[in-house]
């Protein structure tokens, strides 16, 4: 089935009006998949999205792989195919997790610039941090934190815009002068979305460097 992923297209469409295309239940509960979907699934490091179908609430996760790109929301009642239903993503999770998310590229972005290799990212609020190859000579971390915290400062006062496109069959996320990553994530407009950004600690352990930050969405 052809989904359409309305979180890709729009981080700020928080309702829509659609249908019931596919339900079924597991040992784990009842499960739906909507037409339209607005729901992000938790991966790339973003946590999933909450919200609710007809009032009731739900959680996004990914079909099997025999649908591929199809995201499933599991739900204490049932739904039948067919059910014309309101669904509704959660604003002020969904706006947290697009500031974090897109922080983190900008953070990624200017450790990168340093000469550090990416290893992983986690944009989950309270523990948003990047994680890098340290390398082999002890890095300065007081000098690296006050240059990324300063460049991220100056990058989000400049509101530089933030952009998506289509590669062949990757969605590339690209951020005004910076730098262009794949990516599935929710994120927001232009950087000047983003407020009370700062870095919360910057450390080397067991070769890997942890860089985490704090941001809200504006
Ligand atoms: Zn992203």
């Amino acid at each position: 089935m052809q989904q359409r992923h309305i979180y890709l297209e729009d981080t700020y469409h928080f309702t829509v009006l659609t249908k019931v295309v596919d339900a079924g239940s597991s040992e784990l509960g009842n499960w739906l998949t909507l037409q339209d979907n607005i729901f992000h699934p938790q991966g790339g490091g973003q946590p999933s999205d909450v919200g609710t179908v007809d009032e009731a609430p739900v959680r996004p996760f990914k079909a099997p792989a025999s649908e591929e790109h199809v995201v499933r929301l599991s739900c204490d009642r049932p739904f039948a195919v067919g059910d014309e239903v309101t669904s509704a993503v959660d604003p002020e999770a969904r706006r947290l997790h697009a500031a974090l998310h897109t922080c983190g590229h900008v953070v990624d972005g200017f450790v990168r610039e340093l000469g550090f290799r990416h290893r992983v990212s986690n944009h989950f609020p309270g523990q948003a941090r990047i994680e890098f190859d340290a390398g082999q000579d002890k890095p300065d971390l007081q000098q690296l934190a006050a240059t990324v915290e300063e460049r991220t400062q100056q990058a989000i006062e400049a509101d530089r815009k933030v952009y998506a496109c289509d590669r062949g069959d990757l969605r590339i996320i690209g951020i005004d002068g910076l730098h262009e990553d794949p990516c599935g994530g929710t994120h927001v407009g232009s950087l000047g979305q983003l407020t009370g950004f700062s870095l919360r600690s910057v450390k080397v352990k067991g070769g890997v460097l942890k860089v985490g930050y704090v941001v809200e969405h504006a």
